[in-house]
């Protein structure tokens, strides 16, 4: 067999970390094993019942054939409508792209912003993906430490500090995915004056905007004045919101030169993303709304579950999550120490994890993978039962 040659670029990133623990976690399951997997991020709802209808009656409307590669033009309007009526912020459909998935929104972003000598700063801890998509482009991703004691939450000096002639792009990401820290305003706006002031672009991934719990609000990046506006550029899309991970509808507001160039990138690497998930996307955008909130309800109501059952949990320590459907805390005061009933001892949040899956089988995802070592990641979107068991056991292995 001769070998393979990967390419260099291929050979700087790792798999997702996120997907990889999920896989793992289902591959006890099928062994009959019973798992409590709190590893994806991932609505456990079913997509609303009018958003399957609308992409049922776009299969048999025929609508099963290639669209523009950027997306149909009526999913542009919608989506323009849509930043109208919930932000007043004003796009045209030449400013927007529609791609497979928020993730490709990214790569699209970084593919055509970034290369080899460029630097990117990304707040840690960021979300699994971030570092490597920048790496594929051959750019050096700059990593920016918050802390649990600051909400997990980067200030305008630290950006200032992180700032030299190569720096191309700042990554954002609001309600933040693996803390769930929401930006206050003021921060927003103080980041928005260095990013004007030393002329730099914004990817701001505003995937979680639909899930604010307690008193945060969500402001959009790009509503702190036009000249931030015109350096931002918006990553969002229908997984989180509607619950509709699998039909892969990401997309990308910002200035109508980089969205031409992104969708010459995806005429070539991927044509549309899938016609019938667009519909469906029209459908999710422009009809009833009240199912965001419902959900959204759910997800604040497991969220005050899991904190409240978190508090009882020795030894560990975290920061309220004010968006998004994780817990992130930190288990670093359990390093060296028996835990479990094997009794085991580990010396990181990599090797917790896969002690506490062997020992009790719940499924968590380390911190090591989001930049921020000695914590874990609990995703709290799955049911009220699972979450209750799931957090006894995390509690007894934790208890020594
Ligand atoms: N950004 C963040 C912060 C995420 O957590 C995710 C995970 N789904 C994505 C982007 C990608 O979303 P999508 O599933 O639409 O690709
Ligand atoms: N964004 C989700 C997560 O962080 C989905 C998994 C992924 O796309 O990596 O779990």
């Amino acid at each position: 067999m001769p070998s393979v040659h990967i390419s260099d670029a291929v050979r700087r990133i790792k798999p997702s970390a996120t997907i990889a623990a999920a896989q793992k976690a289902k591959a006890l399951k099928a062994t009959g094993v019973t798992v409590y997997d709190f590893t994806l991020g991932e609505p456990d709802f079913n997509t609303p019942e009018h958003i399957r209808e609308a992409a049922k009656r776009a299969m048999d409307a025929g609508h099963t054939h290639y669209t523009p590669s950027g997306g149909l033009p009526e999913l542009k309007k919608a989506i323009c409508a849509a930043y109208e009526r919930d932000y007043n912020l004003k796009y045209d459909p030449t400013q927007c792209l529609v791609s497979n998935g928020a993730k490709h929104s990214i790569h699209n972003v970084l593919a055509a912003l970034a290369g080899p000598g460029d630097e990117v700063i990304i707040p840690t801890p960021y979300w699994v993906s971030y570092s490597d998509l920048v790496e594929l482009t051959g750019a050096t991703p700059v990593l920016v430490e918050t802390t649990e004691a600051s909400g997990w939450v980067m200030t305008a000096e630290q950006l200032r500090s992180a700032i030299t002639p190569k720096t191309r792009l700042l990554m954002l990401n609001s309600p933040t995915n693996p803390t769930g820290a929401v930006y206050p305003p003021e921060t927003l706006a103080a980041l928005a004056k260095v990013v004007v002031e030393k002329d730099l672009w914004v990817l701001s991934d505003e995937i979680y905007e639909k899930l604010i719990y307690g008193k945060n609000e969500f402001h959009s990046f790009a509503s702190f004045g036009d000249a931030v506006r015109e350096r931002t550029i918006i990553v969002s899309g229908v997984s989180k919101a509607y619950a509709m991970t699998g039909w892969r509808i990401g997309w990308t507001l910002g200035p109508v030169e980089l969205i031409k160039a992104m969708d010459t990138l995806q005429s070539q690497e991927t044509s549309n993303p899938c016609s019938v998930s667009q519909h469906a996307a029209i459908a999710a955008l422009t009809g009833p709304q009240e199912s965001v909130e419902q959900m959204r309800r759910k997800f604040e109501e497991r969220r005050s579950f899991v904190l409240s059952r978190l508090r009882d949990v020795p030894s560990i320590t975290f920061a309220e999550p004010g968006g998004a459907f994780y817990a992130f805390f930190n288990v670093s005061q359990h390093f060296s120490k028996p835990l479990g009933t094997s009794r085991c001892s580990v010396s990181s949040a990599t090797e917790l994890c896969a002690q506490l899956l062997e020992d009790a089988h719940v499924a968590l995802v380390t911190g090591d993978a989001f930049g921020a070592p000695g914590y874990v990641r609990l995703s709290f979107a799955t049911d009220e039962k699972t979450l209750a068991a799931g957090l006894d056991r995390l509690k007894s292995f934790l208890t020594t």
